[in-house]
């Protein structure tokens, strides 16, 4: 019996996570779990699967849950998320926080030893530096959740002493895939929305249509894979089938397949080395597929994911800045203050405002992250002025 605390378990991967463990009550069993303020769906997984200890963003929704659920331990705030993240049974902890603030419980649950299921991307992206020594220090595993990097880790296996000639990092395109750059002034929120192959959270399925989600991808693979930025390809992939493949010095591509379903990535990270079936998991049928295309990404249309590649290569704390701004301008695009564009042309200004640092500290990413927000906080609100 695998004892796990998923973080973020209200969201997306969270409530597919809880799927795959619900379906199979004898290997794993959640000890702790967070949720942020979906408080509603939070007691729906709570009246689902037994839970020892439950954190919460607010004091006061902790201190209601403890009432109506007496049995279980509610905790809540930072503290809190670190409470579960380092519980003492707990064996592995999926952070699948969106954003920023899964770092520092990833941080304090390798410090406790524990490994860890990463969907939580933005971990890596601005602290891959941190995360990749304290892995190697405190010997736990990093087991990639994100699809793509799961196919890629998965075609590693049995190939870990052959050196990787080049990564294939497939995407879908995002919902505005097929659209030219003219053509994306003015989009919605809900069309940015409307992902043509996963159903994700918010944030990532914006980051899909801006390709910062791709670019975050590029940056994830660069320290969970140990390889250089001239050695990952990404390729534009519609139909969503091959998830990534890597390239040997042979010249032999090996990658994953399988039908879009977030919950094979998840389970593998979680049964790793072996494999169980997926309940309820559709097969893939390739007479069905008819073809699978692919081509490379024009960087003048996707300049979002040009703008990762710069950050990725350029080091240090830039990825944050690339991260942070986003972040925000992710945020106020679905909360129609910007438009569509605006979001990678913040990104693009607050990196070019940003006095650059080598080799951050956790506390010096912690202050980047919130200048990035505040510098993009602050442009809105200028222009919002200027447009009065
Ligand atoms: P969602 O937005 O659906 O869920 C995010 C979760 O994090 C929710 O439980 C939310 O709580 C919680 N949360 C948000 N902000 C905070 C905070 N400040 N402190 C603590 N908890 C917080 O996101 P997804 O599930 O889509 O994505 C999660 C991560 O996984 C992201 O990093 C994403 O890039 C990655 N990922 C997602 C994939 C997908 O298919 N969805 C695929 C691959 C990777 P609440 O809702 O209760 O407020």
């Amino acid at each position: 019996m695998k004892k796990i605390t998923v973080l973020g378990v209200t969201g997306s991967i969270g409530v597919q996570t809880v799927d795959v463990v619900y379906h199979n009550p004898n290997d794993y069993m959640i000890v702790g779990m967070s949720a942020g303020h979906n408080i509603s769906k939070l007691e729906e997984i709570i009246e689902k699967i037994p839970v020892q200890v439950v954190c919460v963003i607010e004091k006061n929704d902790a201190e209601i849950l403890a009432k109506k659920y007496p049995y279980i331990r509610f905790v809540y705030g930072q503290a809190g998320l670190i409470e579960i993240a380092t519980l003492s049974d707990v064996e592995i902890v999926l952070n699948a926080i969106v954003g920023f603030a899964g770092l520092i419980p990833t941080i304090e649950a390798i410090r406790h030893h524990k490994d860890i299921a990463l969907a939580n991307k933005e971990t890596l992206v601005v602290a891959g530096h941190i995360i990749t020594k304290l892995v190697k220090e405190y010997q736990v595993r990093l087991l990639p959740v994100d699809s793509e990097h799961s196919a890629i880790f998965q075609s590693l296996q049995g190939n870990q002493n052959n050196k990787i000639k080049r990564i294939l990092l497939t995407a879908s395109g995002g919902s505005f895939r097929d659209k030219t750059r003219e053509e994306l002034v003015g989009v919605s929120v809900k069309e940015a929305l409307n992902h043509p192959n996963w159903s994700m959270g918010a944030k990532i399925t914006i980051d899909s249509a801006t390709l910062f989600n791709k670019g975050l991808e590029v940056m994830e693979a660069k320290w969970l894979f140990d390889v250089d930025y001239d050695k990952i390809e990404v390729l534009i992939h519609p139909e969503s089938i091959l998830h990534s493949a890597v390239e040997f010095e042979d010249t032999s591509i090996i990658g994953q397949m399988g039908m879009p379903d977030m919950r094979l990535p998840i389970q593998y990270a979680l049964t790793y080395p072996l494999r169980k079936p997926l309940i309820k998991g559709e097969s893939l049928d390739l007479t069905k597929m008819g073809q699978l295309t692919f081509k490379k990404p024009d960087f003048k249309r996707f300049r979002a994911l040009k703008l990762a590649y710069d950050a990725g290569i350029k080091g240090g704390s830039m990825p944050c800045v690339l991260n942070g701004a986003n972040e925000e301008a992710n945020l106020a695009f679905r909360n129609g203050q910007i438009e569509f564009l605006d979001i990678e042309r913040l990104v693009e200004e607050a990196m070019n405002a940003h006095d650059w640092i080598e080799n951050p500290s956790v506390q010096q990413l912690l202050d980047i992250d919130r200048w990035a927000r505040d510098y993009v906080i602050k442009k809105i609100g200028e222009s919002h002025a200027d447009n009065n």
